[in-house]
């Protein structure tokens, strides 16, 4: 098999990497299972991988609107710094192509996306700073209510879904080149993202619930309905969201949820989205990036074919992202 070209479609270096420094070039992951302070992106890991595409995500957990956006400016500096330090290892993208020029160049391609639209408060001017400043996907919500909409883990659903802004966003985010991201949304939000968005929807980063139960994953007819807008369903490297008994889950769980993910939603709309940093711990197996390897041995092992693996590690993300033409 080829290597396949990756992207990870939601990582969080910028959680760490803005509010406490970290750097980018960890060698290799920390030897706690759970080290939530510990960074597990590292460019030479990412290109071990060959992982050429990853979305920076940046998040601003505690304010909203005029000030959330304050503080994701200030998170898009601390990466863009960051892609200057690297002498060139990593560069920040916006389209397919580029990704495809960073694996020829042998380089990380970096892209924004923000998750948790309390920093769009302000509407339609908010949603156009994102998108100026190069945000390609925007997680609608996060744990708790926001202006957008209800989250599925929260207990109460006070906008039913989608608030009226979030109605009035979802199709404002695709005429702007922005994917909407329906990863912790409610159900009867995502039916509603499904029904207004225009282009594409992604899950970033899901698991399946029919293999794991909880309001957090993707049931299997939201999954169907995400490929048939041509969008994408990330599966995450997170264990409770893979099994209900997140101990001793490793690689071959990541597999599994792929697996029905893709019998669901066709192999060409599955893709990895594996939330490292987000104050997470990995599955055996898949401690960060530079096991995609064994994940890609993983995937053919199971069934898939040369192509399918290819694209499930990328190729399909590639193709949603687009060439911004
Ligand atoms: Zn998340």
């Amino acid at each position: 098999m080829t290597d396949p070209l990756c992207v990870d479609l939601h990582s969080h270096w910028l959680l760490n990497g803005h509010y406490l420094r970290r750097r980018l070039e960890r060698l290799r992951p920390d030897p706690l299972a759970l080290g939530p302070l510990g960074n597990r992106f590292g460019l030479e890991m990412a290109l071990e991988g060959h992982v050429h595409g990853v979305a920076f995500t940046a998040y601003s957990p505690l304010l909203s609107g005029a000030l959330a956006l304050q503080d994701l400016r200030a998170q898009f500096r601390t990466l863009r710094r960051a892609a200057a330090a690297s002498e060139g290892r990593l560069r920040l993208v916006r389209t397919g192509k580029e990704v495809r020029e960073a694996r020829r160049d042998g380089v990380v391609g970096g892209f924004l996306a923000v998750e948790g639209g309390a920093c769009l408060a302000r509407g339609i001017p908010a949603l156009e700073e994102l998108a100026t400043e190069g945000v390609r996907m925007v997680t609608l919500v996060h744990f708790v209510p926001n202006a957008l909409g209800d989250p599925g883990e929260f207990p109460v659903h006070p906008h039913r879904g989608l608030s009226p802004l979030g109605r009035r966003l979802v199709p404002e985010m695709g005429r702007r080149g922005i994917l909407p991201d329906v990863a912790h949304l409610c159900d009867e939000g995502v039916r509603q993202v499904l029904d207004l968005a225009e282009g594409p929807v992604v899950c970033s980063h899901t698991g399946m619930r029919a293999l794991c139960d909880r309001p957090r994953n993707l049931p299997d007819d939201l999954a169907r309905g995400i490929a048939r807008t041509g969008g994408l369903v990330g599966i995450l490297w997170f264990p409770p969201y893979l099994a209900r008994n997140p101990r001793g889950v490793g690689l071959d769980r990541v597999v599994d949820h792929m697996r029905h993910a893709a019998s669901v939603a066709g192999p060409d709309h599955v893709a990895v989205g594996t939330d490292l940093d987000g104050w997470t711990w990995p599955p055996r197996g898949l401690e960060g990036h530079h096991r995609l390897p064994a994940l890609a041995e993983a995937l053919a092992r199971a069934g898939f074919s040369d192509a399918e693996v290819q694209g499930i590690l990328g190729g399909n993300a590639l193709r949603v992202i687009g060439d911004g033409d």
